[in-house]
C-alpha cells in the first residue's frame, strides 16, 4: 500500500439530520471530518421541503435528537408535530450549541467519488472543480431527497410559476387569489392542499391514485407539557427503541380475530381521535399481513372519509380501491378531506380524465382546460436509492454503484456494500430508516458506524469491507420480512414504485427498506459489533 495520506480521515456527505449528528460524534472523539454539503445551507430535508404544511408527523419529542441531556433540557417544541420553519430552527440550534458548522462546507455538490486501492482513500470530485480524498465516507444523504418530475407535455410552456414541492422557494409565494393546480395526492400533497385550500382563490387537485390517510390530531405544547416531557425523555425514547416503528405508539398484541368486533370498532375510534401515527401502529399487527383483516381496518377508514366528505361521489373518488389501509407509507392529515367540501376547491381523477399537456395557460385534460396561476408538483422522489445513482460512485476495479443497485440495493444490513470498502451508508438502503421514525435508526446508524470506524482506526486498519455472502443472506432477510406483509403488493415507493423512473415501475419489487421492525435491526447491528464484525473484512 502506498503510504499517502489522506486530506480527512472521514468524509460525512449530507448536513441533515444523520450528518449533523455524525459528525458531532466523529469530532468528539478527535477523528479529522467534515461534513461536504451540496446545499448553500444545513438542514437536509428540514432545509429544503420549505412548502407550506410540511411538518413532522412523528411526535416531535420523539423525532427530536436523544444523545445531548443540554438539548433535550433547553428546546421547547412548540407542537406535537413540529411546523418545517421549527424543525428547521431546531437543527440550526443543535449545530451551533456544538460548533458543528466549522466542520461543514457548503455548496460542496460531490458528483462522482471513486475508490482508489493503491492508496485505500476515497477521491471525491466536486461540482466546483475542488478534488477531497478520505480514508473512509459516511453518507447522509437522505432517502427522500432527489424530487421526481414526471413527463408531460407543455410542461416548459406553462407562463405562470411551477416548481415541485422541494424545490418550493424560500422567498414568499402569493397564494391570495391564485388559481391553483396540485399534482399528486401522497403525504406531501395531501399536506399542501390541506393547507392551501383556504388561501388560494381556486384549487384544483389533479389526483391519480388516492392515498389513506388518517387525522394527525396535532396540539400545542404548554411549558407545563414540556416540562412533563422532559421528565419524561428517558421513558419517551426507551419506549420508542422497543416499538416495531421507533414511536411510543405499541402494537395491539391482543389478536385481532380473538377481540369481538364491536370492541375492534371501538379501539379504532378512540385510535383515529389519538394524534400521530395510532390509527397504524396501535393496531393489530394482523392488518399487515392478514387480507381479511386489512378489509376490515380499510372499510373501517374508508366510512370516516365518507363521513367527512359531503359529496358521495367526490369521497369514492378519495377512498383507495387499489390497495388497502396501511399497504403504503400512510400519510397524515389535517381537515384535507373537509377541503373537498369547499366550493374553491376541485378534484379531477386523472384516470377517467388523463392530463393531455401542460399549456401557456394551465392543464389540458381529456375534459377540459384548467386556468392556472400556479403549478405544484407533489410527485414524490426517487427513493432510497436515487440519492447514491446521482453520485457516480465507482468502487473497486471502477465498478459503478448505479450498476450494481440496476434491479434494487445489495447491501450488508443497510451500512455497507461489496466492492465498495469504506463507504458506509447511515440510514442507507435496505436498513430501518425508512421504515421507522427516522431519526431514531439515524442515532443507531451514526452509533454503530462511528464504533466501527474508531475501532478500525485504533487498531491501524484502513480497509473495511463487507463480504459478498453477508450482503446475499442481508438480502434473503429483507426479502423475508418484505414479503410477510401484504405491502409486497403495494406500489409505492417502500417498493421501489415511482412511474416517472425507468427501472421503478410498478411490478418490480427493489427491496429497499428493511422491515424485519427497528428492536430486531438494532439488536442485530449490536449483535454483529459484539462478535466482532465477523461478516467484515478488515485490514
Ligand atoms: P409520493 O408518496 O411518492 O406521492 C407522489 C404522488 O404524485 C402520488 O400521488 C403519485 O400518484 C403522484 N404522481 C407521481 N407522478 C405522477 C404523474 N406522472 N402523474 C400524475 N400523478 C403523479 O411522494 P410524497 O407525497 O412526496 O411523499 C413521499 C414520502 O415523503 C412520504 O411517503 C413520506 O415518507 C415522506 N413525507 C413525510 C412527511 C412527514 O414526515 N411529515 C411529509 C411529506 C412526505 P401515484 O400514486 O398514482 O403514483
Amino acid at each position: 500500500m502506498v503510504q499517502e495520506m489522506p486530506d480527512y480521515d472521514v468524509i460525512v456527505l449530507g448536513a441533515g439530520v444523520a450528518g449533523i449528528y455524525q459528525i458531532k460524534r466523529l469530532t468528539d472523539l478527535g477523528i479529522d471530518a467534515i461534513v461536504l454539503e451540496a446545499d448553500e445551507d444545513l438542514g437536509g430535508t428540514w432545509y429544503r421541503n420549505r412548502y407550506p404544511g410540511a411538518r413532522f408527523d412523528s411526535e416531535s419529542y420523539t423525532y427530536g435528537y436523544s444523545f445531548s441531556q443540554e438539548v433535550l433540557d433547553e428546546w421547547h417544541w412548540k407542537e406535537r408535530f413540529s411546523p418545517q420553519p421549527e424543525n428547521l430552527r431546531y437543527l440550526n440550534f443543535v449545530a451551533d450549541k456544538f460548533d458543528l458548522r466549522r466542520h461543514m462546507r457548503f455548496n460542496a455538490r460531490v458528483t462522482a467519488m471513486s475508490w482508489e486501492e493503491e492508496t485505500r482513500h476515497w477521491r471525491l470530485n466536486l461540482e466546483n472543480g475542488d478534488t477531497y480524498t478520505a480514508r473512509f465516507v459516511i453518507t447522509g444523504i437522505g432517502v427522500l431527497s432527489v424530487p421526481t418530475m414526471p413527463h408531460i407535455e407543455g410542461m416548459d410552456d406553462f407562463e405562470g410559476d411551477s416548481f415541485h414541492t422541494y424545490w418550493w422557494p424560500k422567498e414568499e409565494v402569493p397564494l391570495a387569489g391564485r388559481r391553483v393546480g396540485v399534482i399528486g395526492t401522497g403525504a406531501t400533497g395531501i399536506q399542501v392542499i390541506a393547507e392551501i385550500a383556504d388561501k388560494v382563490a381556486d384549487l384544483t387537485v389533479f389526483q391519480r391514485r388516492p392515498n389513506w390517510s388518517t387525522p394527525l390530531n396535532n396540539s400545542p405544547i404548554s411549558e407545563q407539557e414540556m416540562a412533563e416531557i422532559r421528565a419524561r425523555y428517558d421513558e419517551i425514547f426507551d419506549n420508542c427503541s422497543k416499538s416495531p416503528g421507533g414511536f411510543e405508539h405499541i402494537p395491539d398484541r391482543r389478536g385481532f380475530w380473538n377481540v369481538p368486533r364491536e370492541e375492534r370498532l371501538a379501539l379504532w375510534d378512540r385510535l383515529y381521535e389519538t394524534p400521530g401515527f395510532a390509527l397504524l401502529a396501535s393496531n393489530f399487527t394482523e392488518i399487515f399481513m392478514d387480507q381479511e383483516a386489512n378489509k376490515e381496518i380499510s372499510d373501517y377508514v374508508a366510512n370516516r372519509i365518507r363521513q367527512r366528505v359531503n359529496d358521495p361521489d367526490t369521497a369514492e373518488k378519495l377512498i383507495p380501491k387499489d390497495h388497502g389501509f396501511g399497504m403504503q407509507r400512510l400519510p397524515l392529515e389535517t381537515r384535507y378531506f373537509e377541503a373537498y367540501n369547499r366550493d374553491n376547491v376541485h378534484l379531477v381523477d386523472i384516470t377517467e380524465t388523463p392530463i393531455e399537456r401542460i399549456t401557456a395557460k394551465g392543464i389540458q385534460t381529456a375534459q377540459a382546460h384548467y386556468d392556472l396561476d400556479l403549478i405544484v408538483y407533489a410527485t414524490g422522489f426517487n427513493a432510497v436509492t436515487g440519492a447514491f445513482d446521482r453520485l457516480d460512485i465507482r468502487g473497486m476495479g471502477g465498478q459503478s454503484l448505479a450498476d450494481k443497485w440496476r434491479d434494487g440495493p445489495q447491501t450488508y444490513m443497510g451500512i455497507l456494500t461489496h466492492g465498495f470498502p469504506n463507504l458506509l451508508m447511515v440510514a442507507g438502503p435496505q436498513s430501518v430508516s425508512g421504515s421507522t421514525n427516522y431519526p431514531r435508526a439515524i442515532e443507531g446508524g451514526v452509533n454503530w458506524v462511528t464504533e466501527l470506524v474508531s475501532h478500525a482506526m485504533e487498531k491501524g486498519l484502513t480497509r473495511i469491507e463487507t463480504q459478498a455472502q453477508a450482503e446475499e443472506a442481508w438480502r434473503e432477510e429483507v426479502i423475508r420480512a418484505h414479503e410477510r406483509l401484504l405491502l409486497r403488493r403495494s406500489r409505492g415507493w417502500f417498493t421501489g414504485y415511482n412511474s416517472n423512473v425507468s427501472g421503478h415501475e410498478f411490478g418490480k419489487v427493489r427491496y429497499q427498506a428493511y422491515f424485519g421492525t427497528g428492536p430486531k435491526y438494532m439488536s442485530m447491528l449490536k449483535e454483529a459489533a459484539e462478535r466482532g464484525y465477523d461478516q467484515l473484512e478488515l485490514a
